[in-house]
């Protein structure tokens, strides 16, 4: 048995037997990992901290063969505002939910740091949750190999305004480049939002919907349709 340390963060926790959990983190060293987390449901365990959502810090496991058991942990940040408020807590799962899906490792390690530095500004600098989720999106399609280039069309290079549309082979581009038939209409209050972060709470929450559809399009990766509710095609 091997003892080593990672740094992450519980991104799941799930009820394993009748006082264990098993807890899935995404760390710097190892990508995602499962450990098991003995005896966490006893009412005074050391590490109940431990295997709770969102917890972030080093981990001290004990590895045999393939499984990892928890034995120890520094907690860097509990991020606990997030459970204050419910909006808060929706955004920071749909944060968790998509870092423990991203495939690649070097993306995951990447998105890893941002998805912090995020959760920071959540709880700790009053972003409201529509904005930083904006924030955590794009930079998602980005660290998977999609910058978007929401100002000018990925195709003729014009400025986009008014009406985009969204191609998933070429990005977003301008009325007389797209296929109207295939491609998505972007409006100009959404396309004014992803530019340039003006708009109102009820315009970022549609306009992040329109970028968890590109994430899904573009990188296989299905964000919860209950959080980003579902894209009014062509409105
Ligand atoms: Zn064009």
């Amino acid at each position: 048995m091997d003892l080593i340390k990672v740094n992450g963060i519980v991104v799941k926790s799930s009820d394993y037997k009748d006082n264990d959990k098993l807890v899935t983190l995404v760390t710097f060293e190892l990508g995602k990992i499962t450990c098991l987390a003995r005896g966490v449901k006893k009412p005074n365990a050391k590490l109940k901290y431990a295997q709770e959502m969102f917890n972030f810090g080093e981990f001290m496991l004990a590895k045999k063969r393939d499984s990892y058991t928890l034995t120890d942990c520094v907690q860097t940040d509990s991020f606990s505002p997030i459970t204050k408020d419910i909006e808060m807590y929706y955004c920071g799962c749909m944060m968790m939910d998509i870092l423990s899906r991203i495939a690649s490792y070097e993306s995951q390690k990447t998105m890893l740091a941002q998805t912090i530095r995020m959760l920071s500004k959540l709880c700790y600098d009053e972003i409201v949750p529509e904005k930083v989720t904006t924030e955590f999106l794009k930079e998602c399609l980005k660290q998977n190999g999609y910058d978007i280039d929401y100002k000018y069309c990925s195709v003729c290079g014009m400025d986009l305004v008014e009406t985009a549309y969204f191609s998933d082979s070429a990005g977003l581009i301008c009325s007389a480049c797209a296929n109207k038939q295939t491609d998505l209409p972007v409006n100009t209050n959404i396309l004014k939002y992803l530019q340039s972060g003006e708009g109102s709470v009820e315009i970022a929450k549609v306009s992040n919907s329109y970028l968890a559809y590109f994430l899904e399009e573009l990188v296989g990766i299905k964000a919860n349709p209950m959080y980003f509710g579902s894209i009014n095609y062509g409105e």
